[in-house]
């Protein structure tokens, strides 16, 4: 069985420590054992990217660039690696850990080697007419990043390339059911050439490791992706220390489906989005709204579809769904499900949890869901569409909108005025039309309302690692200067 533990200033540090089991979801057997860090690890590692900081901070964004590029390059050599450990560590299936977690992963290291040499800011100029002002973009610091367990390497590589890039030095606390990709790409960091301490890895449960990292006077800045509730616990935490926070937070994407959308694209998105990862994902489309026409036709069409899933053996690479994360979350949403007909949904298919191994759970659709009830307004996190009907276009839109969560929803039309209402109208951080789920390394990742604020990925996200700095050089050489008459008329 592996042994891992954390990674502090280019070294595995597991001292004496406490260790816990990282499980495979697909069997409930262990596949590695993890020394967990304890408090004096996270004031080590942050010691550790604060002495990293000057030397990263101070190599030139082509320097910087090179080394993320070799990063990307090994990370490619090691895909195999980064494939069975996510699937192992995550009970996802292979075609998905192979062809969407490290390949997206891959893009996006090698997206911000390049980003790491646009720094943008406003044009030098003489504004005032005695100065000359200009902009300097400049590491924000050491940053705290804290990752959840649905897309471990996706979402370390979101936090901590943007952050390297910038120049800052980063620890970050993966989620202790899945540090080991995480791991790997540390160790790869330091392959490609990065300082000992600018990549730190620290392993633990959230209410001790992680809260000890969220509220760490010595970090500059705390992002995190995860739950709301958690989300705002750590933002508390670093508010207390004043340090800039990012949140990407949950969500609860409807899925608006217009009478005069392609019923056959939207059937096959709908089940696409809600059971891509097990439908453990922050963007998964969960609420269908759809035109009353449509409905019956709807509501069919999925059940067809999703009757077709493959479940089973993550390693198969005919699998299309794996199982649930863990027996706790699992219960959560068999709960959840179960209560549903309760509030007048209508279990149409699934709603049961497979005899086998593991923690599966079949593709389930919930129609006839009330506006009220916990399947329609509370995050699921599993394999679980819900679906409601809509009267017209307004009636649509004020469905997608009534959730307090803001991250990503779709619309499906043939008319192009409805289309650009609805990316217009609908609060998200993201609206696709025709589509739901494609993201891009070029373009930014992240919500509004109860979703956090701030981007992932793209040129957005770098901005979040840097500091923009005004230096305002007088150009007149005088000392007699005309705006000290404001303030003191004579000498
Ligand atoms: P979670 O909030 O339970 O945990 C996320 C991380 O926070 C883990 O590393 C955990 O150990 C840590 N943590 C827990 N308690 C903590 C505390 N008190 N202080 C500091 N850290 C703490 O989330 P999860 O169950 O791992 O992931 C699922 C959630 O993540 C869902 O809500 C999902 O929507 C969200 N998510 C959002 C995005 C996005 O981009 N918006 C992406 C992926 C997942």
């Amino acid at each position: 069985m592996t042994v891992t533990a954390s990674w502090i200033a280019g070294a595995s540090v597991a001292d004496g420590a406490e260790t816990h089991h990282i499980i495979d979801p697909a069997t409930g057997r262990a596949v590695a054992e993890c020394a967990l860090a304890s408090p004096a690890d996270v004031d080590a590692a942050v010691a550790a990217a604060r002495a990293a900081l000057p030397e990263w901070a101070g190599a030139t964004p082509a320097e910087r660039s090179a080394v993320l590029a070799t990063l990307a390059r090994l990370a490619g050599e090691h895909a195999e690696q980064l494939v069975a450990e996510e699937v192992r560590q995550t009970g996802k299936p292979v075609r998905l850990a192979a062809e969407f977690d490290v390949p997206g992963s891959i893009d996006n290291i090698d997206f911000f080697a390049g980003a790491a040499r646009h720094l943008e800011g406003k044009a030098t100029a003489e504004y005032s007419g005695d100065h000359t002002s200009s902009i300097r973009r400049e590491a924000v610091g050491v940053v705290a990043t804290i990752t959840p367990w649905n897309y471990p390497l996706q979402m370390a590589v979101w936090k901590v390339l943007p952050a390297l890039a910038a120049g800052c030095a980063v620890v970050i606390k993966p989620s202790e059911l899945t540090p080991l990709t995480t791991l790997t790409l540390a160790r790869l960091a330091r392959e490609a050439g990065l300082p000992d301490g600018a990549f730190n890895v620290v392993t633990g449960a959230g209410p001790d490791v992680g809260a000890a990292l969220a509220g760490h006077r010595e970090v500059d800045m705390v992002t995190f992706t995860g739950s709301t509730a958690v989300g705002r616990t750590v933002m508390a935490a670093a508010a207390a220390q004043g340090h800039r926070v990012q949140l990407e937070l949950g969500g609860k994407a409807p899925f608006v489906v217009f009478d005069d959308a392609d019923l056959d694209a939207a059937i096959q998105g709908a089940v696409a989005a809600a059971l891509i990862n097990t439908g453990q994902d922050c963007t998964a489309a969960t609420r269908a709204i759809v035109a009353t026409d449509l409905y019956d036709d709807f509501v069919a069409g999925v059940a067809e579809v999703m009757g077709k899933v493959v479940v089973g053996d993550p390693d198969d690479p005919d699998t299309d769904l794996g199982p649930l994360i863990s027996a706790a979350h699992r219960e959560k949403v068999a709960g959840m499900v179960a209560r549903a007909p309760a509030e007048g949904g209508r279990v149409v298919t699934g709603g049961v949890a497979p005899e086998r191994p593991g923690w599966f759970y079949l593709p389930t659709l919930i129609a006839d869901v009330a506006e009220q009830s916990e399947v329609y307004r509370d995050e699921i996190f599993g394999p679980v569409l819900t679906v409601r009907a809509f009267t017209d276009d307004d009636d649509a839109l004020r469905q997608a909108n009534d959730t307090e969560y803001g991250l990503a929803a779709s619309a499906w039309t043939r008319d192009v005025y409805r289309a650009q209402r609805a990316s217009r109208e609908i609060k998200a951080g993201c609206v696709w039309i025709n589509d739901h789920i494609p993201i891009i390394s070029e373009m930014p990742h992240g919500g509004v309302g109860a979703s956090g604020f701030g981007k992932d990925m793209s040129d957005y996200s770098l901005e979040e690692y840097l500091t923009v700095k005004h230096v305002m050089s007088d150009i007149t050489g005088v000392a007699d200067k005309a705006w000290h008459r404001t303030v003191f008329a004579k000498r």
